[in-house]
Formats: structure tokens, sequence, C-alpha cells
């Protein structure tokens, strides 16, 4: 029975605002650009390319709608196949449905939880060889955890085929120093609500290409032909950013570093207090890589520890405390039964393992140091107490 008269609700994220929005929502509205156009939209996709180091970023309604885009852009149309890292957020891969194209997933490797380099050349080397190579490779970073991006990359190049990269979770992080989102032809961001900095809904699609990103715009904006008349040769979208949201983006870029700083102190803490449970291992941080730490992952050997996950889950749920299991691989969705997977090991699946043992705790930026207090003690006696149960049994 969840308490909720004594404890309150301890949120997975939730937005953190940092005081500045108004300012700039304000600012929009004493000029009357209440549009998916405007100053706050130019500035924010300034501010954008310049934190991420690439030429051209377009502000759009949503990390999905960048996807969409990405793929419209390299040409993606049925019948095509794209490649997907399959542990991930399904709008990952519902764009790729939307132009009736197939995906095929690859598995993760754990190093990163993210795309598995041997996984993506067997299904790459596969795909030559019957003649058809992808339009693209959807490569993911999970919680903020850049993927294997020189592996990767390498990969793409040998066979020419486009990479995507999903940065959706991982603003603020970096492989090797240069900034997540600015590998591959196409990187996006997403700032839905519970992201690192949100807009309360909205996405960025970025690019060294700047011509793509012109392009980008053009289609976002239902495809407009520059005539007075409303003319159309293409079909568009209707994808842009308000300029009231991009006005909080703006604020919310602001302290990104400050967020970035939170959610690492707060992943620490969790491995400070609980790496002392032999059956808990958390997510790994790949050298040369630096992770915002979006969510703070974990998984609990269901052999040592007695309990699942899901037992976990439940138990933290009564406690108003909201965990989540880790994101079920895109191959085990009913929405993509019959579609190729390709996995890391011969015999086994890294990501249908980390599915089953994987838990992201409460890891808001907002979320005070007394309530972390609450959860690691919670996790500390639930354990304690299923372990005395066992030695007892
Ligand atoms: C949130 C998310 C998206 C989509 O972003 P929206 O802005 O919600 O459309 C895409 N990919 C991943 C991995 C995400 O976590």
């Amino acid at each position: 029975m969840v308490n909720t008269a004594v404890q309150k609700r301890i949120y997975l994220s939730s937005p953190h605002m940092s005081g500045n929005e108004q300012k700039y929502i304000n600012e929009a509205f004493e000029t009357n650009w209440i549009a998916p156009l405007g100053p706050n939209v130019d500035a924010f996709e300034k501010e954008i390319a310049a934190y991420t180091g690439v030429n051209e970023a377009a502000a759009v309604s949503s990390g999905t709608a960048a996807i969409h885009l990405a793929l419209s852009l390299l040409g993606v149309e049925k019948g095509d196949t794209v490649f997907c890292s399959t542990l991930t957020f399904i709008a990952s891969a519902n764009p790729i449905l939307y132009l009736g194209a197939e995906p095929v997933f690859i598995d993760s490797e754990p190093e990163t939880w993210n795309m598995s380099p041997i996984a993506l050349e067997k299904a790459l080397r596969e795909a030559d060889s019957n003649g058809k190579l992808p339009k693209a490779v959807i490569v993911v970073n999970l919680y903020g955890q850049s993927a294997k991006m020189d592996e990767l990359t390498a990969l793409c190049e040998q066979y020419d085929v486009p990479m995507i990269e999903d940065a959706a979770e991982s603003l603020g992080s970096s492989y090797k120093g240069k900034p997540s989102g600015s590998f591959g032809q196409f990187g996006i961001f997403s700032f839905n609500g519970n992201k690192i900095i949100t807009t309360s809904g909205g996405g960025m699609l970025v690019s060294n290409d700047a011509a793509s990103i012109h392009k980008a715009r053009f289609l976002a904006t239902q495809a407009r032909d520059p005539a007075p008349h409303y003319q159309h040769s293409k079909v568009g979208y209707n994808y842009r950013m308000s300029n009231v949201l991009a006005g909080i983006g703006r604020a919310q870029l602001k302290v990104l570093e400050e967020r970035v700083e939170a959610r690492r102190a707060i992943f620490e803490r969790y491995q400070l207090e609980l790496s002392g449970i032999p059956c808990i291992q958390f997510m790994p941080e790949l050298n040369g890589t630096y992770s915002n730490r979006w969510l703070t992952a974990m998984t609990i050997d269901e052999k040592e520890a007695v309990i699942s996950v899901n037992q976990l889950i439940e138990f933290l749920a009564a406690e108003n405390i909201e965990a989540r299991p880790v994101w079920k691989p895109l191959h085990m969705q009913p929405l993509f039964k019959t579609v190729k997977y390709y996995s890391h090991y011969e015999n086994e699946s890294v990501s249908e393992e980390l599915f089953a043992n994987g838990i992201c705790l409460p890891s808001g930026s907002n979320m005070e140091e007394l309530d972390q207090t609450r959860v690691i003690n919670r996790i500390k006696n639930f354990m304690t107490v299923k372990e005395v149960e066992r030695r007892i049994v």
C-alpha cells in the first residue's frame, strides 16, 4: 500500500527549472512571438550548435520528429532497411516505420550497454553479401553513456552507411572529449520533460552539413516552396519548435553543466552506498567517455540476490519511489515480432540480460539529498531482509 500521506513521491526524473525560463517566455509574449519560429528558436539553435560543436541545428517539436527528419533527409523510403540499437526507447525506431522502411535491431555490448560493434559488423557483412545495405544506422547513447563511437564509425565508413546518433539521453556527455550528438551525419536531442534539460516537449536535429539542416527546416514547415501562393512539391511536416518553448530551452541550456554534475553526483552516491551489496553492479562508464548519467542504472544478479528487479521496483513503488526497468529491447516488442536481430554473442543476448536484471533509480537533478537517502535506505533494508529470509530458509 502506498503511504502517500507520510512520504512524498520521489520521481525517476522530473523537470528541473532554473528560474530564468520565465524571462525568455515573457520576452516572447511581450514581442508577440508566439509561433513556431522567432528569436528564441534562432538563438536556441545557435546555442545548441555551439555547445555540441556542430555547424547547424534545427529546433523541432520532439526528438522523434528529429529522427524522422534525419531519416527522410537520408532518403529512407518504403522497402529500405535501417539498423538500430535494440536497447532503447521505442522513439528511436518508430520513425523507421513512418517511412515504410524496416528496422533491423542490433544488440548491446557489456562495456557501454550500447550498440555492439561485433553485432553491427555481422549485420553489415550479411546485408552487404545480400546486396542490401541499410540506408542508415541509428546509434543510441543509453542513459547518457556514449556508444563505442570509434568502432561504430569505422564500420559505417567501411560500408559507406550514414550514422544517426540518437543522443536524446546524452546531451552534455562526451566521447574522447567530443560532444555527444556530434558523431554521424546527423545527431538528435530530446527536450522532453524527463530529459536532462527540457522545453516541456521538443527536440533538435544537428549536423555539420548546413545544407541538410536548411532542408530539414524546409521539411519541418510543410515543405513550402519559395512562392507567395503556398506551393508544395514535396511531402512536409509540421515539426518546428514553438518560440515560447525555445525560450525555456535557452534558460535550461545555461544550467546544463550544473545538471550534469548533479546527476553524476547522484550516481556516485548510489554507487558508494550500494556497491557493497555483492549482487549489484552499476552501469559502466567506458574509458575516455564522460556520461551525463541521465539515469542511474544498475543490475541485480538474481541468482545471488534472490530478488528480481521487478520485486524491487514493486517494493519501491509501495514506498512511493518511482524506479523503472531498463528499456525493453525493441526486438522483444510485439510491434517488431518479425524483425531481424543480431546479438553480440552467438547464443546470448546482452540486451535481454540487461533488461532482465536492470533497474533505473530516481536520478532527477532536483532530487534532494534526503530523498536519495530514503531510496538508498529502502533498498538496503529490502535487500538485507531478503538475505536474512534466504538464510533462514
Ligand atoms: C526520449 C527519447 C527519444 C525521443 O524523444 P521525444 O522528444 O520524446 O520524441 C528518442 N530516443 C531516445 C533514446 C529517447 O530516450
